[in-house]
Formats: C-alpha cells, structure tokens, sequence
C-alpha cells in the first residue's frame, strides 16, 4: 500500500514541520478545525505572549484569541492546564527528553496531560522525535479501515493494531500517515469515495464487498 501511494501522492522525507511545543498545541487547535483556521488560532494565541503568559491570561481571552478553532471555549481552558502541566515538569517546555524515553513511556507522559490523546501524543513523538508511532486521524482511520487493513474499531485502538501490522520504521511510518492523509483528503472521501479512479481499489475489501459502491462511512 505505501508503494502505491508514493507512486500517487510521492515519496515524503521525516523533517519535523515544526518545533515540538508548537506541534503539540496546534494539534490540539487542530481537532474539527482546518488547517487554515488552526493556524490562524495557533498565531493569535502566540500573540498573547510567551507559554507562561498563555498561562497567566484570563482564559476568556485565550478562548478569543484561538476564536478560529471549533470549541474555543472548552480548548482555552486545556490548553492552559495543558501548558501548566508541562511547565511544571522537571523539563519545563523542553521536551526532548521525549527522544530518549521507551516509547512506551513517552506516550504515557504526553497522554497524562489534559487535553492530548494518544494521536497528539503519535504526532508529537513521529513528527518531531522519530520514534516508531503511527498517528491515525479520522482519514487515515477511514482508508486503513475500508481497504481491510484493520477491521472495524475506533480511532484510539486503531493506533494499536496499526502498529502491530506495520513496521516499527519512523520514515515508513510517516510516509505512510501523510500519503494515507492525502488520499482519505483527495480521494477516499467520507460520503462519496470515488473508488473508479482510486489506486487502491484491487486491494480494498469496501470495494470488492460493494462492487465498487461503498457507502457513505459511518463510525
Ligand atoms: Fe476508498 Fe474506494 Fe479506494 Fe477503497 S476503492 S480505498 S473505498 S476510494
């Protein structure tokens, strides 16, 4: 699958997009929002100053400050709880200790903060420290689904037995994330996947069970 979808979309190289403290908080604006939008609430916000004035601010005004991201008003306040936690970690806002952790314990650390699930903590710890995890998002979730590469479960358990049928390679992993990103974008929509141009549909279960016709995705 990740061949054909370099073939697709190209080959994609692990450079981190940016630094962790940044990908760790847009991921968290980014929840049903757009890019765009969550780039504008992640630039507002920093307008507020640095992390410990982010913290200091009334919350009412860092809820207007990520105004552009959906739910402003239940984000504000886990972003705050979030920076406090990690403010006062041995570490402070640097994370690079993240690099050397188990893996195992790395997630734990960044799961235990409010607001940041296992595909934050997936992001965080591919994007910025390579270690071997795989972020699955609702597109990723969607495709790995439909084409039989995991049956039928929710997002979070998704991210285990992905890993468990995938190779515990960070570039293959990323590739492989942001290619499937892509083609679940472009391709392989929720309502209508337009299955007669996709390049995967020799090896998609949704299309031989649907004879070409798969439904609309439902959770
Ligand atoms: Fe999605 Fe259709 Fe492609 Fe299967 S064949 S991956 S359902 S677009």
């Amino acid at each position: 699958m990740k061949t054909i979808l370099r073939g697709e979309y190209g080959e994609r190289a692990l450079d981190p997009r940016r630094e962790p403290m940044h990908e760790l908080i847009s991921t968290i604006l980014s929840q049903r929002t757009t890019h765009a939008d969550e780039e504008a609430a992640y630039h507002e916000l920093r307008g507020l100053g640095d992390w410990d004035a982010i913290i200091a601010a009334p919350t009412a005004q860092v809820a207007h400050a990520i105004r552009r991201s959906n739910y402003p008003d239940s984000k504000a306040p886990r972003i705050q709880q979030t920076l406090m936690a990690i403010r006062d970690s041995p570490s402070g806002y640097d994370l690079d200790f993240l690099r050397d952790l188990p893996v195992k314990d790395a997630v734990k650390w960044l799961t235990d903060l409010p607001g940041v699930g296992i595909k934050t903590a997936s992001l965080v710890l591919l994007f910025n420290y390579h270690r071997p995890v795989f972020p699955v998002d609702t597109h990723v979730h969607r495709v790995t689904t439909r084409v039989g590469a995991i049956p039928k479960m929710g997002e979070q358990a998704a991210h285990r037995a992905l890993l468990k049928v995938l190779p515990s390679d960070p570039p293959f992993l990323y590739e492989l994330h942001v290619n499937l990103l892509r083609h679940g974008q472009r391709v392989c929509s929720w309502t209508s996947p337009k299955c007669s141009v996709c390049v995967l549909r020799e090896r998609c279960d949704a299309y031989a069970l649907f004879d070409g016709k798969v439904p609309s995705w439902k959770e």
